[in-house]
C-alpha cells in the first residue's frame, strides 16, 4: 500500500496506535477527516472554538513533552496550500491564536503550519491545519519537544 492515500492521509507519519486505527477507518470510508462535514465525526476531542473559518481543538495525540497541543483546522473547504486560505480566514487565524492564549493563559509557545505535498512535510493529514504547542517546561523530566517538519 502506498504511504499517501487518495483521501489525503500519510500513514507513514501517524505516530500512535490510536491514530493508525482511526486512519484505517477513514481510509475505508474514503473521506478527508478534516473537511468540515466529516471533522466532528472523526475527531475525538471537543471543539473548543468554531468560527466561520477555523475549528480550534486539541490534538488527539499530543506531541511528547507538550503541556498544550492545539490544532486549528481550516473550515470553509478542502484546502492544502496557504494561497487557498481566504483573507478573512487569515485574520481569523491570528484571532483564534489570541483566543487560545487568553483562555489558556499561555505565556509562550510555538505555532506552525505544514502545507502541500506531504512528502515534504511530515504531515499525516493533507487538509490545511495549524499547530500551537506549549512545552511542559516545568515538568521535572522535561525534554525539548521534537517536531517532524520535513
Ligand atoms: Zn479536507
Amino acid at each position: 500500500m502506498p504511504h499517501e492515500s487518495k483521501v489525503g492521509l500519510n500513514h507513514r507519519n501517524a505516530r500512535t496506535e490510536e491514530q493508525k486505527a482511526l486512519m484505517a477507518k477513514i481510509e475505508a470510508d474514503g473521506v478527508c477527516p478534516f473537511c468540515a462535514e466529516h471533522f466532528k465525526k472523526y475527531h475525538p476531542k471537543p471543539i473548543l472554538r468554531e468560527t466561520d473559518y477555523w475549528f480550534v481543538t486539541t490534538n488527539m495525540s499530543p506531541y511528547e513533552g507538550t503541556q498544550h497541543h492545539f490544532l486549528l483546522v481550516y473550515k470553509p473547504f478542502h484546502a492544502t496550500l496557504p494561497e487557498q486560505v481566504v483573507r478573512e480566514a487569515q485574520t481569523d487565524l491570528f484571532a483564534s491564536i489570541e483566543w487560545i492564549m487568553k483562555t489558556h493563559h499561555i505565556m509562550g509557545g510555538s505555532f506552525f503550519m505544514r502545507f502541500g505535498d506531504m512528502k515534504y512535510t511530515g504531515s499525516s493529514v493533507e487538509h490545511l491545519h495549524a499547530h500551537l504547542i506549549v512545552g511542559d517546561v516545568d515538568a521535572p523530566d522535561h525534554q525539548p519537544v521534537k517536531v517532524r517538519l520535513g
